[in-house]
């Protein structure tokens, strides 16, 4: 349910309205938007038959959401959300912003010297795991702690931001303390005590699409994120899987613009996971932008043959650099600016 106010709505009558609803054991959360302020409400709705909403000083309208993602709809908030990573990066607004970085966190030295590159490129936030969800686990499973320092690290030294996985529900805290954004990879987004957790905390989510999910089932588990108090959050596009096998998965560009008509929240699309190919990045990032997404993820590593993971599919940072500027025409060409 969403209670849309009158545009000349006071403080005193918001505080009003919340009153009584909180009191009958529901959450709130105040949407202000440019047009105007709308209240969601969280939680069993049936106790909502005792008291005459619509009727409430300040009140414009009361109105059912139909689809089960309430919170994350496009019927709950019509303006897309904005979600403020630091000062001067804001997803989901006119600017895309490119987040770009190795597969994984491999040492200080090495993550140091990819951040000045993509930087220099105009990537605005770094990515890296520390915490790697390997198919095989005799594979390289991640510095863990120590990678999330370098990162941190190296990211403060280029004024970048930083994301990075968290697999287990343990680990949250921990890595709140040295990133901006966490990441819910493709193989936990039906983690639900993972999503429950990062819904408690006030940081920035990347929800990836889970290998097999259809939007509807990623869409439920952004879900749980928002239910549990998080707002923040992007959802990520990295390919499904499907019959065709000479890519590693398949970009469903669809998606994309899908889950902007469906969703409020921002859209990335990651072409590196999406194609498992570096010579196929390029392509699927430049069809991610005219699709109308709100950044990218990118793997960029210094020396993709020696990279502990996800060589075959890493741009090279002087490959890198060739698909911002074509990023920029195509973005230019929408409107938009990188
Ligand atoms: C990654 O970003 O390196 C990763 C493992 O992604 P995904 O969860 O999309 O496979
Ligand atoms: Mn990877």
């Amino acid at each position: 349910m969403i209670i849309i106010l009158k545009s000349d709505v006071t403080d005193s009558q918001i505080s009003h309205i919340l009153g009584k609803v909180e009191k009958l054991g529901l959450k709130t959360h105040i949407s202000r938007g440019v047009e105007r302020t709308i209240i969601g409400l969280i939680g069993p709705e049936d106790v909502l038959q005792v008291i005459p909403l619509e009727v409430f000083p300040g009140v414009e309208r009361v109105l059912p959401v139909l689809a089960p993602y309430r919170l994350v709809s496009r019927e709950f908030n019509k303006e897309n959300s904005i979600i403020t990573i630091r000062e001067g990066i804001q997803i989901g607004c006119g600017r895309l912003h490119v987040i770009a970085g190795p597969c994984s966190v491999e040492s200080a030295q090495g993550i140091r010297a990819i951040a000045h590159k993509v930087k220099k490129a105009g990537a605005t936030i770094l990515r890296g795991g520390a915490y790697k969800p390997r198919t095989s686990p005799y594979e390289f499973q991640g510095l863990g702690e120590e990678g999330l320092k370098y990162l941190a690290e190296a990211g403060r030294e280029c004024g970048l931001a930083t994301v990075t996985e968290v697999l287990d529900p343990r680990d949250v805290g921990l890595i709140c303390r040295y990133v901006d954004i966490l990441q819910i990879g493709a193989r936990n987004m039906q983690n639900f005590s993972l999503l429950k957790e990062v819904g408690k905390v006030d940081k920035p989510v990347l929800l990836k699409r889970g290998i097999s999910a259809t939007i509807k089932e990623w869409l439920m588990s952004a879900e749980y994120i928002l239910s549990n108090g998080n707002f923040k959050v992007m959802l990520c596009e990295r390919g499904i899987r499907t019959f065709e096998t000479a890519t590693r998965n398949t970009l469903d560009i669809n998606a994309v613009a899908v889950v902007k008509q469906l969703s409020h929240l921002p859209v990335i699309v990651d072409p590196s996971h999406a194609t498992g190919k570096w010579d196929l990045v390029a392509p699927a990032a430049r069809a991610g932008v005219a699709a109308g997404c709100d950044g990218l993820i990118i793997e960029v590593h210094e020396n993709p043959e020696e990279a502990f993971s996800d060589g075959p599919q890493s741009l090279k940072p002087e490959n890198f650099e060739i698909l911002m500027r074509d990023l920029q025409k195509i973005a230019s060409a929408m409107g938009r600016e990188i």
